[in-house]
């Protein structure tokens, strides 16, 4: 497994697999690497010839009030667990490699679908979300790239701004990968306090009862109520509670598929699960 720190660099390691028409695919990370992150290589690693994995901290995703400084830097255990899982070339550039020479004036906007949910709370976010992952994009050139369904909207984001831009990428969605107990796994569980990573599985365990009370009939507002109670009480400040259509759009009919969001802080730490279930009963 190769190592490279500069654009240029990249390049030179990719051109041979370029130039013999290999298929290259490319998981975008922010490193501290877990299982949820390996298991995205896993998938790369299955449909793709060229497996490129980028480690690196965006910083214009980050809010002002947000632990972009604190985010957890982890690259020789990352890349240790990147061989292992058959990646191929580690991209792990300076902010100045990445934003450095010129003062950027472009920014991306992918509209109505990045305020709602997380984009609500984080102003911003997925703007820095899509540059970012535009710029990967260019400098990479895959034809497939993997996101986790844990991050729902950002999965999201990213299928429109390829659609959107005619980007010659196809985007595959990787199933959420959690812990024994439920918990989605996330580089941000590390902050919680043992006291507080034994209440977090209550997320998704809140999510699973939410699931069954709609299938037996249950509104889908009584049902998101519940969920916030439930999570109150157990101690979790919620950001919010809601449910939208696979396409990120309101609910407005019984009798389709509709994914349930949770954002909610357990002292210092923003967790978001979701799930997709049936909204029919049974
Ligand atoms: P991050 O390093 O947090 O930016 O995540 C990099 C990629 O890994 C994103 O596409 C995430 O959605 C994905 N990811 C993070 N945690 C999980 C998980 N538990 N299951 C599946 N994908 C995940």
């Amino acid at each position: 497994m190769k190592t490279e720190t500069s654009i240029q660099g990249l390049s030179a390691s990719l051109n041979p697999a370029r130039s013999t028409r290999k298929i290259i695919g490319f998981v975008p990370t922010m490193g501290n690497l877990h299982e949820g992150h390996l298991n995205l290589v896993r998938e790369a690693r299955q449909l793709c010839d060229v497996v490129v994995v980028s480690i690196f901290v965006n910083p214009i995703q980050f809010g002002p009030n947000e632990d972009f400084d604190n985010y957890p830097r982890t690259l020789e255990h990352d890349s240790n667990l990147l061989a292992e899982v058959g990646c191929d070339i580690v991209f792990a550039p300076s902010v100045e490699q990445m934003y450095g020479k010129h003062p950027r004036l472009t920014n991306i906007s992918v509209g109505e679908i990045t305020n709602d949910l997380c984009g609500l709370q984080r102003p911003g976010h997925f703007d820095g979300v899509a540059v970012v992952v535009a710029k990967l994009f260019n400098i990479v050139q895959p034809n497939y790239a993997f996101f986790g369904q844990k991050d729902y909207q950002q999965l999201a984001v990213i299928k429109q701004l390829v659609r959107d831009l005619n980007m010659p990428i196809e985007v595959i969605g990787v199933p959420i990968t959690r812990a024994e107990d439920g918990l989605a796994l996330s580089s941000r569980n590390g902050y919680l306090s043992v006291e507080n990573r034994q209440i977090a599985p209550m997320i998704y365990k809140s999510l699973k009862i939410a699931e069954q009370h709609l299938h037996e009939g249950q509104s889908l507002s009584e049902t998101l109520t519940q969920i916030r109670a439930d999570l109150s009480r157990t101690g979790f400040e919620v950001d919010y509670v809601e449910a939208r259509t696979p396409m990120l759009q309101k609910v407005d009919q019984f009798n389709q598929d509709v994914v349930l969001f949770v954002a909610a802080k357990l002292g210092k730490t923003r967790l978001i699960d979701n799930l997709q279930v049936k909204y029919t009963s049974t």
